[in-house]
């Protein structure tokens, strides 16, 4: 997960841009008075999402008594990810991502924005800027769960949430044929209980060990046969270990908690993989 700067886009100017391009202007009437619950709708995540908290926003399916969810996603759905008023602020969020990259999976491209809080369930939210973040496709669509039940279901938000400078993930070499890993959280001393609990439920609800376990069999594959290079000029265990130190210091130096960064430490204090194991690479 990569920490974003948090946009300082406010609900209160993109909102009255999207419906102002609605073109029923009885509908547009009913929206334009949901512009204070709107704002107060961002003060209030505002102030939850750092206290484990967000869980407590309330879901609805009407608002202001006379404005259905389906017609707030549709301003967001139709107004600011299609008009062109509304896109420069879609666009403008979109591009925070660093290095174009998803922050929720740190691998994928971002190419779409997603709603911290669905927009379904919390229709005021649809178009306020802090419960958008940039994301992939897969980590939009592919979530496990769509809401959070309890603080130790809120996942990690990239405008609030910092843990880039701990090392956390954590990769398993698991010893079978061929070898594989599985990845999981290793909670730094300095964590509390419910940070522990939200990045594990940030890494199951996005499916990354899937994804993390899928790359890693991959490139494990391309190494086979430099490993073996290493291993037979002379190197043996120790050119091994080197090799894969390196490794994992150079991808610590783009991201301390990147999947390719886990492996090649994990495999590198692995005395079973760096003597015999690799040879079991698939
Ligand atoms: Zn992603």
């Amino acid at each position: 997960m990569r920490k974003i700067n948090k946009p300082v886009l406010k609900a209160a100017v993109v909102y009255p841009v999207c419906i102002a391009t609605v073109g029923n202007s009885e509908l547009r009437g009913r929206l334009e008075h949901c512009q204070t619950l709107i704002n107060n709708a961002e003060i209030e995540f505002e102030a939850k999402i750092t206290k484990g908290q967000i869980y407590t926003i309330a879901r609805e399916i009407i608002v202001n008594g006379n404005v259905t969810y389906k017609e707030l996603k549709n301003v967001y759905t139709a107004q600011m990810v299609q008009k062109p008023k509304g896109r420069v602020y879609y666009d403008q969020l979109l591009m925070a991502a660093p290095g174009g990259l998803c922050p929720l999976c740190s691998h994928r491209e971002a190419t779409t924005l997603d709603h911290y809080l669905p927009k379904s369930k919390y229709p005021r939210l649809s178009i306020v800027p802090i419960n958008l973040i940039p994301s992939c496709k897969d980590c939009n669509t592919g979530k496990l769960a769509d809401y959070p039940i309890g603080p130790n279901d809120e996942t990690l938000h990239p405008y609030y949430d910092n843990i880039e400078n701990v090392m956390w993930l954590n990769a398993i070499v698991n010893k079978t044929a061929p070898v594989s890993l599985s990845f999981n959280v290793k909670a730094p001393a300095s964590w509390s209980n419910l940070l522990t609990n939200r990045v594990t439920t940030h890494l199951d609800c996005f499916k990354l060990n899937i994804l993390y376990a899928a790359q890693a069999a991959r490139r494990l594959s391309g190494m086979k046969y430099n490993l073996e290079k290493i291993y037979s000029s002379g190197a043996a265990q120790a050119g091994i270990e080197k090799y894969l130190v390196d490794e994992a210091a150079s991808n610590a130096q783009v991201n301390l908690n990147s999947w390719e960064t886990a492996m090649f430490r994990a495999l590198s204090e692995d005395h079973w993989f760096c003597s015999t194991g690799f040879r079991l690479i698939g």
